[in-house]
């Protein structure tokens, strides 16, 4: 172990003298923009073992001396120690940055809270707080790192680590609430076992929260005539030499404020569009991001910096015009002059053929892939409107009539 993370489990145990008593620290397993996560063994309390209280004798099955009423219930057989016949229980201590407002943190721990029925979503089991520092205490989750299975994985594959994903969504988002950060690392998929936990809710939020009308919410008539009347549209009649300069028009200058917390690569359309009645299924887009990269067998898919250059790269695969539409939708303009951006831009299959490098004698999908493809497109849906729910992306084919 580096000598700066044995400092830094050093110095938790000291700020939390609670948690040095209740847990041995073992590693670090996460650093992120907004905490640091460790391994730690959870270690026996006198009066929590296996429900007896601290008066009990020190029970123990190789005692002979001791009546069999009093040995402890286990299955392990006789002679085993007692150390041996406990198996330890593994936590995540998720150390929250005390740049992170206390708000932000409140709301990480009680949503967490709220969504803990879920088996598909890690629990919280407590929380420790040592001045303005938060430690949070999950159950550990065995999993492995994405990036050492994402080229691997078969479409059956898929099916499970989506099942898994939905339900969580589902869970989720039936409680009105958004992760806002879908993303592999805050999905920890266990291959073996076939099962994956979400985690991380500092970016959540309950559906609502910053909600203002926009324009994707009203009909589709009254949405044209708003468009047509917007500042920027006249602008653009006035002085088409505006769009000419080589860059990308996007923006179409109005000071809205919009939520765009989330991940690059994983921001859903109407997020880069600043839509600001955004809804449960920017994590549905960020799913679908998720099953692009294992179909593509690339990650990350999306790479762009910030969010103009994010909308250059949807626009490469959707194309000009369903940009534009969609860009309209949320009462933006999008306009460009890059050559690359073809009108109506590729299919799902066609870039997914591309991105994984087949030889040309296979350049056509097989079944499995072909279904995965027809659910990715309910996924990677512009409009968030017709994009799939969680529930309904459970019901799709894709899980219910699997092909190979
Ligand atoms: P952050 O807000 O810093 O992204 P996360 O909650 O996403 O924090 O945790 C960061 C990383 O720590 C995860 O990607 C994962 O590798 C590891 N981790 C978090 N929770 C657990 C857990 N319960 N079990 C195992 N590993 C975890
Ligand atoms: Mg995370």
């Amino acid at each position: 172990i580096d000598e700066s993370v044995v400092e830094d489990m050093r110095k938790l145990e000291e700020d939390f003298k609670g948690i040095s008593q209740r847990y041995r620290l073992i590693n670090r397993i996460g650093e992120g923009t907004f905490s640091t996560v460790y391994k730690a063994e959870q270690l026996p309390q006198p009066n929590e073992i296996n429900g007896h209280d601290e008066n009990d004798e020190p029970a123990d099955e190789s005692n002979p001396d001791m009546p069999p009423s009093k040995r402890r219930k286990t299955n392990a057989g006789a002679g085993r120690s007692t150390k041996s016949r406990r198996k330890p229980q593994m936590v995540a201590l998720k150390k929250i940055y005390v740049t992170s407002s206390p708000h932000r943190i409140l709301n990480e721990l009680e949503l967490l809270h709220e969504l803990r029925d879920s088996p598909y979503i890690c629990p919280l089991l407590t929380a420790f707080r040592h001045l303005d520092q938060v430690v949070a205490v999950l159950p550990y989750f065995r999993h492995l790192d994405f990036r050492l299975y994402y080229r691997d994985f078969l479409v059956n594959d898929m099916r499970h680590y989506f099942r898994s994903l939905f339900n969580g969504l589902w869970h989720v988002h039936k409680a009105g609430i958004l992760h806002r950060d879908i993303k592999p690392t805050n999905f920890l998929y266990d291959h073996s076992r076939r099962e994956g936990v979400l985690v991380d809710f500092g970016l959540a939020e309950r559906q609502g929260t910053d909600w203002q009308p926009c324009l994707c919410t009203e009909s589709k008539e009254r949405r044209r005539d708003k468009f047509l009347n917007s500042f920027a549209v006249q602008v653009l009649q006035t002085q088409p030499d505006l769009i000419s300069t080589g860059y990308p028009k996007s923006d179409s200058r109005t000071s809205r404020r919009a939520n765009r917390a989330g991940t690059r690569g994983f921001r859903a359309p109407e997020v880069l569009l600043k839509c600001t009645s955004q809804t449960t299924k920017i994590d549905i887009w960020s799913a679908g991001v998720i099953l692009l990269t294992l179909l593509a067998r690339r990650f990350p898919f999306f790479n762009s910096a910030d969010d103009v250059d994010a909308m250059i790269e949807m626009a490469s695969i959707f194309g000009r015009k369903k940009m534009q539409a969609v860009a309209a939708m949320h009462g933006q303009l999008f306009e460009t002059n890059i050559e690359t951006i073809g009108e109506r831009g590729f299919t799902l299959d066609k870039i997914i053929i591309w991105a994984s490098c087949r030889e040309k004698e296979h350049d056509t999908l097989r079944a499995g892939e072909a279904q995965a493809v027809s659910f990715l497109q309910g996924l990677l849906e512009l409009d968030a409107s017709k994009r799939l729910s969680a529930k309904e992306a459970l019901q799709h084919e894709f899980f219910t009539a699997p092909v190979e």
